[in-house]
């Protein structure tokens, strides 16, 4: 098809030319004198994109679901009892893999669209005055269903209970594009990966840890090898990693850190939110609405549209693919056929916003929806157009 294929999935995302060129490179000896001039300051880097100054950084070859198991392997014991909740495929998953480790899982169902119950948190630690949970999970950006949960409200929660719960953030869909602070809101564990907000290709996992997450490992009683902090520290520390890192990813990491802080994180918040009310100005006009049950939920990097009963979501999905070279996000799991997502998240500007809006608004009227051509992106570039000066006066 002519032209370029326009990716509006919430991630893999948008990787920058600059990021790209920078991956461009020969291959490197992971053991040459002067690797750790890239590699040191890059974990600094890193540190700051996620607000962390009490801890660590560790870089794996994985994917964000790498470093979702070096966090629980790294600061948990077989059978430790820890609250999680469960809103949606991501959050499923997580939980999921931590009964499979074999932690104890006390599991707070929650409808899809919903976010962290943070007020049962607070009344369940509260009543757990003997301090059985060792860890607080909390899935910061639920990318199924477009929801973003209160993460201070945990710390809180945890907080006014006096309690010493290890707190473990999900942020591979939020770090580095919404508002998210480690040393504030007192994160033990944040997951991320590259292929979202650090606008990369798909292959790091990038796991922030505080100071308490690292005195937490000494006791761990989970056996690990890959993802084993202890061999990360010995190599990271003089700059080199246990066994073969994914240099070009590094390369590219780099120079994307360099962007998002020359941004501005505040910056690069502001625009994200500027980005999807833009998209959900569009949602309103059309009039249907997110996944998402309560606008303190709305996420500022995906919005999953909730298409009406007689409609599949997957019809809208394959029409934008295969007529305007354009890929939307499908539902999964439960969702799945009932909503179709916008990723608007990373490398992204109000230009690509108005195609994405176009063209889901073109493929939802081509597939049959009754939707009068002009709707939802009339109320799209009204927001961008009202709002201009005020971001190019932020400019
Ligand atoms: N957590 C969230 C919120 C995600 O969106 C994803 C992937 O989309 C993951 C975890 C898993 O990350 P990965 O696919 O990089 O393993």
């Amino acid at each position: 098809m002519p032209g370029y294929n326009h990716l509006f999935i919430p991630g893999p995302t948008n990787v920058p030319e600059k990021v790209r060129m920078a991956m461009n490179v020969s291959m490197q000896d992971m053991r040459a004198p002067d690797f750790p001039e890239l590699t040191k300051p890059l974990f600094e880097k890193v540190a700051k994109v996620f607000r962390n100054t009490t801890g660590r950084v560790f870089l794996y070859p994985s994917s964000g679901t790498g470093a979702w198991e070096s966090a629980i392997q790294n600061t948990l014991k077989p059978g430790d009892k820890v609250l999680m909740s469960r809103f949606g495929q991501f959050s499923h998953l997580w939980a999921d893999m931590a009964a499979r480790l074999g932690l104890d899982v006390d599991l707070i169902e929650c409808e899809w669209g919903e976010g962290v119950p943070v007020e049962k948190y607070a009344e369940k630690l509260k009543a757990d005055t003997g301090h059985e949970y060792k860890a607080v999970f909390a899935t910061h950006n639920e990318t199924a269903t477009g929801v973003t949960s209160d993460i201070k409200g945990v710390r809180d929660a945890l907080d006014a209970a006096g309690h010493p719960a290890l707190l473990m953030v999900d942020g591979v869909s939020s770090i580095g594009s919404i508002a998210f602070d480690q040393d504030a809101w007192g994160v033990d564990c944040a997951v991320s990966g590259s292929q979202k907000g650090f606008m990369l290709p798909a292959g790091l996992g990038i796991l922030s840890v505080s100071g308490k997450a690292l005195e937490a490992n000494k006791d761990a009683g989970f056996g690990r090898c890959f993802f084993a902090w202890a061999d990360q520290i010995a190599n990271n520390d003089n700059g080199y990693f246990p066994y073969t890192p994914a240099t070009q990813l590094l390369r590219g990491l780099d120079v994307s850190c360099d962007m998002l802080l020359e941004e501005g994180l505040e910056n690069i918040w502001a625009r994200h939110n500027r980005l999807a009310t833009g998209v959900r100005k569009a949602v309103e006009a059309w009039g249907l609405r997110v996944c998402a049950a309560d606008p303190k939920w709305y996420s500022d990097t995906v919005s999953a549209i909730v298409v009406p009963e007689e409609h599949d979501a997957r019809h809208v999905i394959a029409r934008a693919y295969e007529q305007y070279n354009t890929s939307l996000g499908t539902g999964l799991a439960k969702v799945m056929g009932k909503v179709f997502r916008i990723g608007h998240l990373g490398w992204m500007n109000e230009g690509m916003v108005t195609t994405a809006v176009s063209v889901a608004e073109m493929s939802m009227i081509d597939v049959g929806f009754k939707i009068e051509p002009g709707t939802g992106i009339g109320a799209t570039i009204r927001h961008f157009t009202d709002t201009a000066s005020q971001s190019a006066a932020k400019a």
